[in-house]
């Protein structure tokens, strides 16, 4: 039987000018029954197209602070953007929304989702949110960091059965203002938003926390990432 293609969005580092993928974006995937094929980094329309067409679903994975230009935030409070990623994965989502095609975002997945659907970010968490939470953890990253509260009746529930789960946490930014077309899935008790989604969609859904460095050791993140290769399959 032929796996479910997962097209994962590639990560950049700019010291090393270089192209790089953790491996746990991968191995999930694999584990969860799906075939990972690292994307091309490019921002080529037709390249993009042609890659598009060959995935059932995508992983928009974690990485740069999305452009501020995309909600006209605050430069000066954001990391170096990655032009090509923003570029690339623009053009990537707005496929994906047109053919409805299953796509999980992770970290800067979330705030991707979000801003190019007309939401906003917190371009710095530490200076813009009051919080007692540690919404950008040590290493190791596989141990939980703050709790989030999963909102019933959203899929994000419906996967896990729970209402309040323990989450990982490594990022800089955040959603502000949620796009109109998203709905919240998950939140953290100082009421930054963890995790959201597209009613009506096979699978648009998103999440703050990282479950490529978990998904050994806690069943939540397996379900999810099984969820989703499903869905990238046809089977949900
Ligand atoms: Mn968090």
């Amino acid at each position: 039987m032929k796996k479910a293609v997962i097209g994962v969005v590639p990560l950049y580092d700019d010291e090393k000018e270089s192209v790089w993928m953790i491996p746990g974006y991968l191995d999930c995937i694999e584990e969860a029954g799906g075939l990972p094929i690292i994307l091309p980094f490019t921002t080529d329309k037709d390249e993009i197209e042609q890659a598009f067409e060959m995935c059932d679903g995508l992983l928009f994975t974690g990485g740069h602070d999305v452009s501020p230009r995309f909600y006209s935030g605050n430069k000066e409070l954001c990391g170096k953007p990655c032009e090509i990623r923003d570029e690339m994965e623009k053009r990537l989502f707005s496929l994906a929304l047109k053919a409805d095609k299953p796509s999980f975002g992770i970290c800067r997945g979330i705030q991707l989702f979000n801003v190019l659907l007309g939401g906003t970010l917190y371009e710095d968490i530490p200076s813009q949110l009051k919080s007692e939470l540690i919404h950008k953890q040590k290493p190791p990253y596989d141990i939980p960091s703050h709790e989030a509260e999963l909102i019933e009746n959203s899929p994000l529930y419906d996967i896990i059965k729970q209402k309040t789960i323990s989450v990982n946490s490594y990022h800089h930014q955040g959603i502000r203002k949620l796009a109109p077309a998203l709905k919240i899935a998950a939140k953290a008790s100082d009421g930054l938003i963890e995790g959201v989604y597209m009613p009506d969609r096979r699978f648009i859904l998103a999440v703050q926390w990282h479950p490529e460095f978990n998904y050994k050791s806690d069943g939540n993140s397996m379900k999810l990432i099984e969820k989703f290769v499903k869905a990238a399959k046809g089977e949900a």
